[in-house]
């Protein structure tokens, strides 16, 4: 088990290194520039080094790319689908730069009047365009969504059949995101409905093919079809919900990924929080402060 969040880069690679020590993170997920902006910093090879070089160093791994929220792949909407892709393809030379294991993508929206169905096969083609694009770079991860406003996704048989109609499913992993998957409908407040996740991920795309768990309490109620991150334990998945989606055999193996609110205080509160829920026998040993950091 790797324990983190996804830390801002805000500042600059060095600075994300920074916020990365403080949290005691063990993994991390990062955006390569700003989420709602198209344009991106450029990021000097040296920098990218160094990043590489400070990460290593601690034994912090596997990091991840998540691509930016402006991304919609399934649009109908052809413009925006070609931006998002040739978007997608730069963030993929960049997380190869980074040597990140992925970029997640979410994996957009069809629109009031699209077709699931339709978004699917588009994405597909994003995919299949994303790894052409740029051939030793990292996989392109597919994560589920709540399934609000007809995004792709909230079911697992969608990122199954996603895999199923690319050209390179060797290079697609998934990632499940807990808050969105309990919007959905899957039921992670209960024990039956962790175990119903853990199946219904072996009966669709694979546990060998999920790569990490986005690991996060909702802040609205279960089956709403909404997206709202809220902190671990604190939620309507809550307690005894995430204790057992931390501790479950099928699951500890993953890198365990936060995206809760809040600043730097509610990032070490939810660490801290994570940790008493995962058993002794699980728990990931707590990487030290670096003395230039303790306050
Ligand atoms: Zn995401
Ligand atoms: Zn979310």
């Amino acid at each position: 088990m790797r324990l983190g969040f996804h830390v801002s880069i805000a500042g600059g690679l060095e600075r994300c290194v920074r916020r990365t020590l403080i949290r005691r993170c063990t993994t991390l997920q990062m955006f390569s520039g700003a989420p709602v902006q198209w344009a991106r910093p450029h990021i000097s090879d040296e920098d990218c080094a160094a990043f590489v070089e400070a990460l290593a160093e601690r034994d912090i791994r596997p990091h991840f790319v998540h691509a930016k929220y402006l991304l919609n792949v399934s649009s109908p909407d052809e413009e925006l689908r070609a931006k998002s892709v040739a978007d997608l393809c730069e963030e993929m030379a960049i997380a190869l730069k980074l040597r990140a294991a992925g970029v997640v993508i979410h994996l957009g929206s069809v629109g009031d009047e699209g077709a699931v169905e339709e978004g699917t096969q588009r994405v597909a083609r994003a995919v299949d365009a994303a790894c052409h694009a740029v051939l030793d770079a990292p996989a392109v991860i597919l994560e589920n969504s709540a399934g609000q406003g007809n995004i792709v996704g909230a079911q697992f048989e969608q990122l199954a059949e996603i895999v199923a109609a690319t050209h390179c499913p060797e290079r697609v992993r998934c990632c499940v995101d807990t808050a969105h998957a309990f919007g959905a409908g899957m039921a992670l407040h209960t024990p039956e409905g962790v175990e119903e996740m853990v199946a219904r991920i072996d009966a669709t795309f694979g546990l060998e093919r999920l790569a990490l768990l986005h690991v996060n309490d909702s802040k609205v109620p279960f089956a709403s079809g909404r997206d709202r991150h809220w902190h671990i334990g604190r939620g309507e998945i809550g307690r005894e919900g995430m204790t057992r989606i931390v501790n479950h055999p099928r699951l500890v193996h993953l890198p365990f990924v936060m995206e809760t609110p809040g600043a730097e205080a509610d990032d070490v509160s939810n660490m801290r929080r994570i940790r008493r829920l995962i058993r002794p026998e699980n728990r990931p040993p707590l990487p030290p402060l670096p003395a230039d950091l303790r306050r």
